[in-house]
């Protein structure tokens, strides 16, 4: 595409098209730490009707995360104003579809075979889906994509790496999506740090209907704190921050997750740990008599097709083992989600396949 075609593309999108209307006029919750934010640790909060005895969670949390939010504005270079958090990044999914999509006559676009969560809230907010199947090499296909939305499709989802496929998309074909596509385009990097693809938070300012989710459930071993993260414009971010639960992060999930943030090089060793045995875990699966195939992952899961994966999944559950059976997914059928585990897990796994 050439430049002016983009910068007209551009031009076009304005959040305040997308935004429903009720949002629009909402006057949002002020809570009693949004009204007094000169806080300092010698003052006497007689505020918030909270409990004075101090146990470490007597006090409400800080409604915008702010410790967390420095930190992670480092790791990942991106302005603390371009950040939203969330209770996982289901929440974060979740005020996305409720700030733009109106129940009853929006849509938005899903690729198939991809992340189960995006359909149950479209159908939790009454909002209609339009699916493209990913092509059989697992790519979006641009132009039925295009071709399929509509004035009411408000947001395309884009989980690249992907799962349970394990691949990246093509940047230039999600290049040309983010300039067409007349809503917002969100591109769930739930994977990004097992991946060697570049992450798109980076290009935010380019792309003013960009949404990058992220997580640290993942490579950054929090799943149990639920702590999601919406990369995106200051003005969608404000749209966001608007129809939030005014302390939607818990304050232990915030103490965690800065604690755990601080301890240098962690999650990197982790990764790079977790790149070295998906290796090992492919090739030990190339070996195994009933795996006809084994997808490309850009992940900290492999997808392998077998000969008869309800039955495999059942032979492997009977081990002790518990893996994730994909084929009812479009374009999945015989096909096993591995996710890695560590060194002595993968052993584990990869012996009981060899026992079937
Ligand atoms: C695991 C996963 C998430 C993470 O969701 P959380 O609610 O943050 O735990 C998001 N998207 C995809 C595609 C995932 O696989």
């Amino acid at each position: 595409m050439n430049i002016i075609h983009k910068i007209i593309m551009k031009a076009t999108f304005d959040i305040n098209n997308i935004i429903r209307p009720t949002i629009k006029a909402l006057k949002p919750y002020s809570s009693a730490r949004d009204e007094f934010q000169g806080v300092t640790d010698d003052m006497v909060f007689l505020d918030a009707n909270e409990n004075p005895f101090e146990n470490g969670v007597n006090r409400y949390p800080d409604p915008q995360q702010g410790k967390l939010k420095t930190i992670l504005s480092e790791i990942k270079g991106v302005s603390t104003k371009n950040i939203l958090l969330g209770n996982g990044s289901d929440e974060v999914l979740d005020l996305v579809f409720r700030a733009f999509c109106e129940p009853n006559v929006d849509n938005i676009i899903t690729l198939p075979p991809t992340y189960g969560m995006y359909n149950v809230l479209a159908n939790i907010n009454a909002i209609g889906i339009k699916e493209v199947l990913l092509t059989e090499d697992f790519q979006p296909q641009v132009e039925k994509i295009l071709n399929e939305a509509d004035a009411q499709s408000k947001i395309l989802f884009l989980c690249s790496p992907n799962n349970p496929t394990g691949n990246s998309f093509n940047a230039s074909e999600m290049e040309v999506l983010l300039n067409k596509f007349q809503g917002l385009v969100v591109i769930d990097e739930a994977y990004i740090d097992f991946s060697k693809e570049k992450s798109w938070i980076h290009r935010l300012e380019e792309f003013p209907n960009l949404i990058v989710t992220q997580t640290l459930s993942k490579a950054y071993a929090m799943a149990g704190i639920r702590l999601g993260i919406c990369y995106a414009s200051a003005e969608i971010i404000t749209v966001l921050n608007t129809i939030k639960p005014p302390y939607n992060v818990n304050e232990l999930t915030q103490i965690k997750a800065v604690e755990q943030l601080n301890i240098k090089d962690l999650a990197k060793n982790q990764i790079a740990d977790i790149l070295e045995e998906r290796e090992v875990l492919v090739s030990e699966l190339n070996g195994i008599y009933f795996v006809s195939k084994i997808y490309p992952s850009d992940a900290n899961f492999v997808l392998a097709k077998v000969d008869d994966a309800t039955k495999r999944y059942n032979q492997l559950i009977k081990k002790g083992i518990v893996i994730r059976n994909r084929t009812t997914q479009p374009g999945c059928e015989n096909c096993l989600r591995f996710t890695v585990g560590t060194t002595a897990e993968n052993k584990i796994l990869i012996k009981a396949l060899k026992d079937l």
